[in-house]
């Protein structure tokens, strides 16, 4: 998916600061979020508009997200801006890079403190296109970023409210405000996509995969060989459309993307038949 222009990602736009309060209130917590927000706020602002500025910024961290997906790697992305200058951008690779620190939030930190000269990064903004886990938020507190903007929300792993609320806590961090919710659906979708292609295309290897056992079966049939390898050790679901690790072992070449798949389908709540709920975890 190409970025997105500012115009367009105005489209079905549903911004909430994501402040301590806020984000204590999505995880149900009613006491949690009554105490953050005595601690906080007296009270939870109003969503405001978006900004033309949030826009701009989350389109770069939409055009770097697509970086990732050109890598195979889980579609995000970020931008670190100080004033209207971006200073640094990453997205997501822990795949590529064997390295489960690479998301893109981290990647841009480290670029940024290396161009900056400096571990800190005060007066600085983070905008990111999926809500930040627990690791970045940890770097991003470190950093002593003033602002995280974030567009969808990750059910997951996201440590901004989703799961668990980093920001939430004043005595971990007094520094780091959050904007949630920018540019979501745009965000989601990108996510969204890119795990609807990685499902087909583990499913097409699937089924390839079938087809293959089928054939063997056929020909030894044909020329009265006993069956052998994969066609005798698969159990008979194997050629009725249900997925067995020998029909997996038959292609190798789409072992990683169907690992991948099996990952995000076998959610609590995904029944067998049904599109699984939207994943988002890198
Ligand atoms: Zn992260």
């Amino acid at each position: 998916m190409p970025p997105i222009d500012a115009e367009s990602a105005n489209t079905g736009v549903s911004n909430a600061d994501v402040t301590g309060a806020a984000g204590a209130a999505v995880t149900g917590d009613a006491n949690e979020a009554a105490s953050a927000t005595s601690a906080i706020s007296p009270a939870l602002p109003e969503p405001s508009p978006v900004s033309e500025r949030d826009l701009r910024f989350m389109a770069l961290a939409q055009a770097a997200a697509e970086e990732a997906r050109a890598a195979g790697e889980v579609p995000v992305g970020a931008v670190l801006v100080r004033g209207d200058e971006v200073i640094a951008k990453g997205f997501n690779h822990p795949i590529g890079a064997h390295d489960p620190s690479a998301h893109a939030e981290m990647v841009a930190l480290r670029a940024a403190a290396l161009s900056l000269g400096n571990y800190r990064l005060p007066g600085c903004e983070l905008y990111v296109t999926l809500e930040p886990c627990l690791m970045c938020a940890g770097a991003i507190m470190h950093a002593r970023i003033a602002r995280v903007v974030f567009g969808a929300r990750d059910p997951k792993t996201g440590a901004c409210g989703s799961v668990v609320d980093a920001f939430a806590n004043p005595l971990l961090n007094h520094h780091t405000t959050v904007s949630g919710g920018v540019c979501e659906a745009e965000c989601g979708a990108a996510l969204k996509s890119f795990f609807a292609e990685r499902r087909r295309a583990s499913r097409e290897a699937r089924a390839a995969a079938r087809g293959v056992t089928q054939a063997d079966g056929q020909e030894d049939r044909g020329t009265g060989r006993t069956v052998t390898a994969v066609t005798s050790n698969a159990p008979p679901a194997a050629t009725s459309g249900a997925t067995t690790e020998a029909a997996d072992t038959a292609q190798s070449a789409a072992t990683s993307a169907a690992e991948s798949a099996a990952d995000f389908t076998t959610q609590p709540t995904a029944q067998p038949g049904n599109e699984p709920p939207p994943a988002t975890s890198r």
